[in-house]
């Protein structure tokens, strides 16, 4: 697995994690397939996809619970958990809260990396801000980050921050969703901050592309796998697939640790242009 600098931490994360939406339901708890995400979650926990993406929203706070089963017996400082905070907890007590149930779903002491899933225009940023500060003072949470901000957010929440930096902004980018590359990802490299790239996969549609399979033929690597290393290849990217079949973590394990060459970047990024 490769290693990605965490902001301007001297921290070093994996450059491919689990996503988990839909584990453990969406809107709703959904307890059909715990077994199965556990499953496949520890084989990626193996793999050496340690760091873990879930959220107090997915399933309603039981997607949290399986990553909690999921880690269980790994050594905890080898694992990277981030969780996000819903728009609508970010009052300052309900921020404080919502990080405490978080931990308890998940049975662990703190929270590698605190996001707030997306910003509410009708609760200060400030507040929310001075919120995330304390838990970083109380070591419930280790380092914070933002989702869905765009620069001009990204820039007000640092503002409020007195004595730590956000490291992260979690935002959708893919081969079929570029529009970060404008502003978004110049101004993380400029400023130091990881970009963690949510559905790099297209929601799994980029995995059936046959232009990606064609070009993976010579690397002997899936779509997927172009798909993903074509990502982690720029400057502050990780990615953070979703997979619940064994066969799907494996392959996005080995999406890393080898290199498209320029020419094929090139063909890829002209053809999805
Ligand atoms: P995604 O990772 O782009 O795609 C997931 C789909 O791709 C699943 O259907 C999965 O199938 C399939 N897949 C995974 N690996 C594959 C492979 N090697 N070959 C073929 N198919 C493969 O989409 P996503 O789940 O929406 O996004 C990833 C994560 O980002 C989420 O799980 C969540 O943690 C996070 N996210 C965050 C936000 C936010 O607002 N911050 C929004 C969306 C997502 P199987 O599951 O059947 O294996």
């Amino acid at each position: 697995m490769e290693f990605k600098e965490l902001g301007n931490t001297s921290i070093y994360i994996p450059a491919i994690g689990m996503g988990t939406w839909e584990i453990g339901g969406t809107f709703y708890p959904d307890y059909s397939l715990d077994k199965e995400a556990i499953n496949s979650l520890r084989k990626g926990l193996e793999l050496g996809m340690t760091l873990i993406d879930t959220a107090e929203m997915y399933g309603k706070g039981h997607s949290e619970e399986i990553v909690g089963k999921a880690i269980k017996g790994f050594p905890r400082d080898k694992i990277f958990i981030v969780t996000k905070v819903l728009p609508e907890n970010l009052r300052f007590y309900d921020l404080i809260n919502a990080a405490e149930r978080s931990l308890k779903r998940l049975d662990i002491d703190y929270i590698d990396l605190y996001l707030i899933h997306a910003p509410n225009l009708q609760i200060p940023l400030k507040e929310t801000m001075e919120a995330m500060e304390k838990l970083c003072d109380e070591g419930i949470v280790r380092f914070i980050g933002v989702s869905n901000f765009d620069v001009d957010d990204m820039e007000q929440a640092r503002k409020y921050l007195a004595k730590i930096d956000i490291v992260v902004n979690q935002v959708e980018y893919s081969l079929l969703s570029r529009d970060v590359e404008s502003t978004i990802l110049p101004y993380c490299i400029a400023n130091k901050i990881t970009l963690m790239a949510y559905c790099p996969l297209g929601r799994g549609v980029l995995a059936r592309d046959k232009f990606l399979t064609e070009i993976g033929i010579k690397y002997k690597k899936t779509a997927a796998q172009v798909a993903l290393n074509w990502l982690i290849q720029k400057e502050r990217v990780i990615a953070i697939p979703k997979a619940i079949k064994i066969k799907h973590i494996i392959e996005n394990a080995n999406s890393t640790d080898w290199r498209l060459n320029k020419e094929d970047i090139e063909l890829i990024e002209k053809h999805f242009n």
